[in-house]
């Protein structure tokens, strides 16, 4: 049975962690102290105690990624989280993404298409301490149209398009934050809903996920 521990040892790498995002360019200073209070290596296997504050992606179950702390933190200051914003993420993973989310005060609705993933959700270490997050088991291309719309949607794989039924999810003045197929790489999106209904739609950096895949597995 693995035991967690947040040590002096991992709260000083992760202090160094989050200096090397400020250093990278991030500012929103709430998505910093987030992530300066969630112990990234309890969401790793245990082999990577000593290298989980790097900030780097590592492989999880099935071939997935826990993404890299620096696309999570890009990714979540994006989104502007509010407290008590209802969050639609696709593509729970290791769970990071979305504990950070409940970090900062959103009721988080995770969908993962990985019945092996979705299952070791049961078991996740933080569930006490974030009972905000709820957990499901599905394709995220169709969303949760009976638990939206949403104010903010999040998705952490690579899209091949962007999904017409994660728009129709999303409220009027909320937020999608999405990666999108650009050849090998994708090109992060900020898609806002206006009042008139109309997309409007923003531009950043370059990122590489692993791909968004239709239909459930398992
Ligand atoms: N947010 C995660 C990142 C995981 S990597 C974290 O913080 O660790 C992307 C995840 O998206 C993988 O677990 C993959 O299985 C899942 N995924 C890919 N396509 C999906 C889809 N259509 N619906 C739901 N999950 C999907």
């Amino acid at each position: 049975m693995r035991t967690y521990e947040d040590s002096y040892r991992h709260k000083g790498l992760r202090k160094k962690l989050v200096d090397l995002l400020k250093e990278k360019g991030i500012t929103d200073e709430k998505v910093l102290e987030a992530i300066n209070n969630i112990p990234r290596h309890y969401f790793l296997d245990s082999a990577f105690d000593e290298i989980a504050y790097e900030d780097r992606a590592f492989p999880i179950a099935e071939g997935q990624t826990i993404s890299q702390p620096y696309t999570v933190a890009f990714q979540t200051q994006l989104l502007q989280i509010k407290p008590f914003d209802k969050v639609l993420e696709i593509g729970t993973g290791s769970i990071y993404q979305a504990s950070v989310l409940a970090e900062l005060g959103a009721t988080v609705y995770t969908i993962e298409r990985q019945k092996k993933l979705f299952d070791k959700a049961k078991k996740f270490v933080l569930k006490s301490k974030y009972p905000s997050i709820k957990f499901f088991y599905g394709d995220g291309f169709e969303g949760l149209p009976t638990y939206g719309p949403f104010d903010k949607i999040i998705i952490t794989a690579a899209a091949p398009i962007i999904p017409p039924k994660l728009i129709q999810q999303l409220k009027v003045g909320g937020k999608m934050v999405i990666p999108v197929n650009e050849g090998e790489q994708q090109r992060m999106l900020r898609l806002t809903k206006e009042e008139n209904g109309q997309i409007t739609e923003e531009a950043f950096e370059q990122f590489s996920f692993v791909p968004m895949l239709t239909g459930k597995n398992g």
